[in-house]
C-alpha cells in the first residue's frame, strides 16, 4: 500500500495470472497454452514483417488483418475488431456496453478476469450459480440485467453450451449485450460467430492464444454488428489507437490463413484430451465433458490440493482454484500425448503412495 496510489489502485483486486515458473523445467500444463509450435507460416510472416517499416506505426485500422478474418469466417470486415489479446477486448468491451447500476450477469465459476473488470470499471454484477455438475443454467440469464457474459466452453469447468442455448439467452436480453468468450470454442464447441447477423446484441471474443498456439504473440477477436465494432473503437481510440505491432498483425494473418497446420493441431489435441479424460475416469476421478483444451478433475478421496503440490514436486504444473466448490479440482491443460503420459504415471504413483 502506498499513499501515492490512487483510490482505484488501492481498492483493486488484480487478476492473477497462472504461474510462469523459472525455478527449473516443468512439465507445464496449468495455463491452457498450445503444447506445440504456431504453424511455420507465422514465423515466416514475422520476419518477412521485421524490416525498416517498423519505424512505422502500425495501422491503427488493423485492415488487413480484419480482411483475413473476415474472409474466414463469412462476416464482413467492419463486423470484426482486433486487439492486443482478448483480455483487452473484454476491458474493453466492459467499458463500451455495460454502465454502473443495474448488475451484469455471469456464472459465479467462470473466467476470473470479469470481477476484476467490473470492479475497475465500476459495473455491478451478480453470479449466476452453476448447477452441480456445473451445467450452465440457462434461463437464469433470462431475467432483468445490465448486461451478459460468460465463456464457451466455460473456464475452468470445460463445459459448453449450444449454439440454440446461447441464442435462447440472445433473444431474452435484446436491449443489452451479451458478450460469449470463445477463447476454447476451437476444442469442440458450437461457435456463435455466425449468430451477429441475427443478433445486433452479441459479442463474439476469440483469441489466438489458444487454438492457434500465439499466446506470446497477444492477438483477440471481437465479432459483431457494425455499431457494437463501431463502440470498441470509439473506447479504444480513447486508450492507444496502436494496440497491435506490426509483427502481431503480419503473423496474426498468416496463422487465419493456415486452416490447414490449425485443423490438424486441434484434432490433435483433441484426441490427447479424450484419451486422458479417459484414463483419469479409469483412476476414479470426476472428469467434466470438456470441450476445451483442458481438463477438470476432481478425485473423491485425494484432496486436489495436495495432488497439485505434489504433481508440482515431481515437475509437472496444473492450476489449482483454492475457491468455493471448486477447492477440489484441478485443472489440466493437455499437452503433447508423451507430457500426457508423463502426468497420468505421476498421478498414478501418488494415488498408489509411491
Ligand atoms: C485465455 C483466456 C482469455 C484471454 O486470452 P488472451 O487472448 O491471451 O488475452 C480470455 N478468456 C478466457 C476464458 C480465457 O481462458
Amino acid at each position: 500500500m502506498s499513499k501515492y496510489w490512487s483510490k482505484i489502485v488501492q481498492n483493486i483486486e488484480p487478476y492473477t495470472p497462472g504461474e510462469q515458473p523459472r525455478d527449473k523445467r516443468y512439465i507445464k500444463l496449468n495455463t491452457n497454452e498450445n503444447p506445440y509450435p504456431p504453424s511455420p507460416r507465422v514465423m515466416a510472416a514475422i520476419k518477412n514483417a521485421a524490416d525498416e517499416t517498423l519505424r512505422l506505426y502500425p495501422d491503427p485500422t488493423c485492415r488487413e488483418l480484419r480482411s483475413v478474418v473476415g474472409r474466414y469466417y463469412n462476416v464482413h470486415e467492419d463486423q470484426v475488431f482486433v486487439g492486443n489479446g482478448s483480455d483487452e477486448l473484454l476491458a474493453f468491451a466492459f467499458q463500451a456496453f455495460f454502465n454502473p447500476g443495474k448488475p451484469i450477469l455471469f456464472p459465479d465459476i467462470s473466467y476470473s478476469f470479469y470481477p476484476v473488470y467490473a470492479q475497475l470499471y465500476n459495473i455491478h454484477h451478480e453470479l449466476v450459480p452453476l448447477e452441480d455438475d456445473f451445467s450452465i443454467p440457462v434461463e437464469m440469464f433470462f431475467k432483468d440485467n445490465g448486461g451478459v457474459i460468460f465463456p464457451n466452453p466455460n473456464a475452468p469447468t470445460a463445459k459448453a453450451i449450444s449454439e440454440q442455448a446461447v441464442a435462447s439467452i440472445l433473444k431474452h436480453n435484446m436491449d443489452r449485450v451479451v458478450i460469449v468468450d470463445e477463447a476454447y470454442i476451437d476444442f469442440g464447441g458450437e461457435s456463435v460467430v455466425k449468430l451477429i447477423k441475427e443478433f445486433p446484441n452479441l459479442l463474439v471474443i476469440q483469441t489466438l492464444s489458444k487454438s492457434r498456439s500465439l499466446a506470446g504473440l497477444r492477438i483477440g477477436l471481437a465479432f459483431g454488428h457494425a455499431d457494437l465494432i463501431e463502440g470498441l473503437n470509439r473506447i479504444k481510440n480513447s486508450f492507444n489507437s496502436y494496440t497491435v505491432d506490426r509483427l502481431a498483425l503480419a503473423g496474426a494473418a498468416a496463422a487465419v490463413e493456415d486452416d490447414v497446420y490449425f485443423r490438424e493441431t486441434t484434432s490433435k489435441i483433441i484426441k490427447t484430451r479424450d484419451h486422458v479424460a479417459g484414463q483419469m475416469r479409469e483412476l476414479g476421478f470426476t472428469v467434466t465433458d470438456s470441450k476445451a483444451n483442458f481438463i477438470f478433475v476432481s478425485h473423491p478421496e485425494y484432496y486436489a490440493g495436495t495432488l497439485y503440490q505434489q504433481l508440482r514436486s515431481r515437475g509437472i504444473l496444473v492450476r489449482y482454484f483454492n475457491r468455493p466448490r471448486i477447492d477440489n479440482f484441478l485443472r489440466v491443460s493437455i499437452g503433447t500425448d508423451q507430457e500426457m503420459n508423463l502426468f497420468v504415471k505421476a498421478v498414478k504413483e501418488i494415488l498408489s503412495g509411491v
